[in-house]
């Protein structure tokens, strides 16, 4: 039986379209929701992932920003930025890409984004109130996984989910959501002990790690939901999840493609924060 797949970008053009809707009922209010995007240093992904952003909130008449910063910037310097974002009233949403040059402090830079603009809901504050159940502003990429699960309507409460990878922007916060849905959770890593058999308990079965062909069919049990976070660029060029998706879609009930699964989604979520942080702020 093949999977079903969750289409992250069809969803993902649906949210869209509801921001750009929103958008236009705030600027009959006199509001322009207003996107910083900091990007220090010259990491190729990361600045087509910028490039991405940028664009998409520009398609939905989210004003952007773009700070380019040099590699050799100081903390200082860029915690400075980040203060003149969170003074600025036309900014209603900063977005620090992440990696940062090594030399920088990248906890205090999170940390120095104000809770109410920090869309990507990395500020401890923001993650606190996601631990305290009363989540404000969410990790883009956790929330775009909820979201796909919640419109495949695919069961959550008393589902055991595991999610393998356990970072601070997608492993702990989605195992959070997902807690809060009901699901009985489990979260793997680089030190668990046999992934193979935890992997195959899944109901619901993320892969969050970065490393390609990470989960094989043999590692999902029938019928399952499998959600691949990954992006590996392999030698020629083509970009591929953790989930060796041939084999793992005999096997599943749903799943994510990569390109085109969660990815997208990511982006609409980002979006989606910067416009409910603009209306918030009037
Ligand atoms: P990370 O490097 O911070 O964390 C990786 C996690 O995987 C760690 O918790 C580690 O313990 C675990 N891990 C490593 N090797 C493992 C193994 N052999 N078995 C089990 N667990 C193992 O990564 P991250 O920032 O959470 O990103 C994970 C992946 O998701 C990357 O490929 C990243 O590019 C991708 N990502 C995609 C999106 C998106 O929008 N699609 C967003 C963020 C991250």
């Amino acid at each position: 039986m093949a999977a079903r797949i969750l289409d992250g970008k069809s969803l993902a053009a649906q949210v869209r379209a509801a921001v750009k809707k929103e958008v236009a009922a705030l600027s009959q209010r006199g509001i322009r929701p207003g996107l910083a995007v900091v990007l220090a240093g010259d990491n190729p992904a990361s600045r087509v992932y910028v490039r991405n952003k940028v664009r998409a909130s520009e398609e939905t008449g989210v004003r952007s920003e773009l700070y380019e910063l040099p590699a050799s910037i100081s903390e200082e310097a860029l915690l400075d930025r980040v203060l003149a974002l969170n003074d600025d009233p036309e900014i209603h949403g900063i977005l620090v890409q992440l990696p940062l040059p090594r030399h920088v402090n990248t906890y205090r830079v999170l940390e120095t984004v104000s809770p109410a603009k920090d869309i990507d809901g990395f500020h401890a504050a923001n993650l606190g109130a996601l631990v305290a159940g009363v989540p404000h502003m969410v990790p883009c990429t956790p929330a775009g996984v909820m979201r796909l699960l919640q419109h495949a309507r695919v069961p959550l409460a008393g589902a055991h989910a595991v999610v393998i990878g356990r970072s601070n922007i997608v492993g702990k916060p989605l195992a959070l959501l997902l807690l809060q849905q009901d699901a009985t959770v489990t979260i793997c890593h680089s030190k668990t002990r046999d992934l193979e058999n935890v992997a195959r308990s899944a109901d619901i079965l993320v892969a969050a790690v970065g490393r390609a062909k990470l989960v094989t069919g043999a590692m999902v049990k029938p019928g399952a939901c499998v959600i691949d976070v990954g992006v590996n660029r392999l030698n020629d060029g083509s970009i591929v999840g953790d989930v060796d998706f041939a084999s793992a879609s005999e096997v599943a009930g749903w799943i994510t493609p990569v390109p085109g699964g969660v990815g997208p989604m990511t982006i609409a979520l980002l979006l989606e924060n910067c416009v409910r942080a603009a209306r918030a702020s009037k």
